[in-house]
């Protein structure tokens, strides 16, 4: 079935509808250019489309309803979003903005795919939070469509990047997060360059082989955390049903397949996984694969008392080692702290008040 909400629909599925209400096929193309490209909040901003058209249109379908309720805004710059959905769900969005003279530079929304998640990683406040829905292709596009059409309201740059790094695991909704790319990439829509998209996942292997066999040029990041079995299943439970065995050899296949460079994400916390030897460790797994790694300073979770963040130089110098041990890689950059900056902190703080 069709999906209600406009922005979950290409242009072709576009077709079809103006083809039941008997309208000429080019209104497929403008509708396209108004939902996709000029991310219209409201069927009253699509001015050329026709009152009848558009009131025969309504009768049957929306914009999806997404709403921005809540907009954090941390003194570095980065925004948090909380968006409604039509059933009263909400998801959150981050967005990281460069300010100044940073003409090479663009803003990046880091999206949601998923309702909660699944996954239940114990460092991570969407993994505690447990698992409610999918997003649809058009509330995964409904995020960066509501944040563009704000900022222009704002005479603020629009968005250029976009990373699947919010709540949810993206390959356990693959159908609809592809869907969303290729809106996005679409040239009659927001015409994002499939290199500035970028996607994170927990370690589903299958969906890294789907990825490879898609031919989907986008960014591949896999949130690795720890380089052996033992200590990953204590952190990412999903590392019992996909060791890392599976996992790498997924790894390689895609690298094979797509010729890309792997990011792979590790959050550093103290104590757990920040050690000399889990240098050696991530040494010997990674040592076959063209890779980057992102050391990210775990952002504590309320709810989570035992994990910690290291201090400044334990960062440094955990960076330092593994970079001589011969791996790419780098500190990422910290945003948003003072802003919950860690998906599904917002979501989680508001829930607990009965804010929704
Ligand atoms: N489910 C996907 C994508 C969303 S999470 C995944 O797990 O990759 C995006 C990134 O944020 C992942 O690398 C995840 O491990 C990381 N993350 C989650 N909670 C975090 C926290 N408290 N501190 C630092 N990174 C965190
Ligand atoms: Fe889910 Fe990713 Fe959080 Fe793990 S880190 S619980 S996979 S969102």
């Amino acid at each position: 079935m069709i999906d209600s909400n406009l922005r979950s629909l290409n242009e072709e599925e576009m077709a079809h509808v103006v083809k039941e209400m008997k309208a000429p096929r080019f209104r497929a193309k403008q509708l396209f250019e108004w939902v996709h490209g000029k991310n219209v909040t409201e069927f009253a901003e699509m001015s050329n489309l026709g009152k009848n058209f558009l009131a025969d249109l309504s009768k049957n379908y929306d914009l999806g309803h997404n709403k921005i309720i809540k907009r954090q805004v941390s003194a570095d710059g980065t925004e948090k979003y909380l968006l409604e959905l039509s059933d009263g769900e909400a998801v959150e969005c981050v967005l990281m903005r460069y300010r100044g003279d940073f003409s090479k530079k663009r803003n990046t929304i880091c999206v949601s795919s998923q309702v909660g998640c699944a996954m239940g990683c114990t460092f991570c406040a969407t993994g505690q939070s447990g698992f409610v829905r999918n997003l649809s292709a058009g509330e995964i596009v409904g995020q960066i469509y509501e944040v563009n059409h704000l900022l222009a309201t704002e005479g603020a740059e629009s968005i250029g990047n976009v990373v699947f790094m919010g709540m949810g695991e993206p390959f356990l909704n693959w159908d609809n997060v592809y869907k969303a790319i290729k809106l996005l990439n679409d040239k009659n829509g927001q015409n994002i360059g499939i290199r500035r998209i970028s996607l994170s996942t927990c370690g589903i292997a299958e969906g890294i082989r789907k990825l490879a066999d898609s031919g989907l040029d986008i960014t591949l990041a896999v949130s690795l955390h720890a380089a052996t079995d033992s200590e990953r299943s204590k952190i990412m439970p999903i590392n019992e049903r996909i060791p890392l065995g599976e996992l790498m050899a997924a790894c390689s296949y895609y690298q094979k397949k797509a010729k890309k460079r792997i990011t792979f994400e590790y959050a550093l916390m103290a104590g757990k996984n920040d050690s000399a030897g889990n240098i050696m460790e991530l040494k010997n797994l990674l040592k076959e694969l063209d890779c980057h790694v992102n050391i990210i300073p775990v952002n504590p979770v309320a709810d989570t008392k035992s994990i910690f963040r290291p201090e400044k130089k334990a960062v440094s110098d955990f960076a330092k080692a593994l970079k001589k041990a011969g791996i790419n890689c780098s500190v990422r950059e910290e945003k948003g702290l003072d802003i919950d900056g860690a998906c599904g902190q917002l979501r989680g703080k508001i829930a607990k008040k009965g804010l929704f």
